[in-house]
């Protein structure tokens, strides 16, 4: 029959194993979630950058449709320019010609910015559509894979939850609510063992008097100096 302390720290090992597998789940968890994420960002960006370039496109057809007109209405004041008698119908013809071809001239500035534009979207986009295949690329692999260890880790924990609930139910109600306190405490070592007369948790010398006590009569003892449940191993082993 194992004594009080042997099923504490037996219990605590399969506790401390719980908690490395339940952090390992977290950590597959927290590095899907990042991917989820980053492949959202990758789609919005590009849902995004799609829609701004299919308005550039639009206001750009505009600006080439303004240019055309123009051109046509420049070509049509420059053949009334060649049917003119007077002199004042020339004056006002060659006016209409020149503000005809200035307003062109800055069309087409615009068009040109616009076309760069564009270019620029377009590589953009290029850009984050290589991105997202990477991306996709390494959830094909990555994402089943972990998603796989979480599940294993979930069944795993299933597995030995039996045993851990059977351990614990056999410990002393108030000796197992203190374990359960300096186990939340002390981030997951509660039962330490006593190591030449030291607490194995902060190392400072354990009073022999304590150390007699447990080893007599198995008596649960907390460190002086940390509060741990000091768990001394017989002699014999
Ligand atoms: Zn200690």
């Amino acid at each position: 029959m194992p004594t009080a302390l042997e099923t504490l720290y037996e219990l605590q090992s399969i506790d401390l194993r719980f908690l490395e597998k339940k952090r390992e789940i977290q950590r597959f968890e927290a590095d899907l979630d990042k991917r989820k994420r980053a492949l959202a960002a990758c789609n919005a960006r590009l849902e995004e950058l799609t829609n701004t370039r299919k308005q550039l496109v639009a206001e750009r057809a505009l600006i080439e449709r303004s240019v055309n007109d123009q051109r046509e209405q420049l070509n049509a004041r420059r053949s009334r320019l060649t049917r003119v008698r007077t002199e004042k119908e020339l004056r006002a013809g060659e006016w209409e010609v020149k503000a005809s071809t200035e307003e062109i001239e800055a069309e087409e500035e615009k068009l040109l910015d616009f076309m760069a534009r564009v270019e620029e979207i377009e590589g953009q986009i290029e850009t984050v559509r290589k991105e997202l295949a990477d991306l996709q690329e390494a959830d094909h692999l990555q994402v089943k894979e972990a998603s796989e260890r979480i599940d294993a880790l979930k069944k795993e924990l299933e597995a030995e939850r039996g045993e851990r609930d059977a351990l614990a139910g056999a410990v002393d109600d108030r000796v197992r609510r203190q374990y359960d306190m300096v186990l939340s405490r002390r981030g997951g070592l509660a039962v330490v063992l006593v190591n030449g007369g030291s607490c194995g948790g902060c190392h400072m010398t354990v009073p022999p008097q304590t150390l007699n006590e447990i080893l007599e009569t198995g008596a649960v003892r907390v460190c002086p100096s940390c509060q741990r449940i000091l768990y001394v191993k017989p002699a014999s082993e």
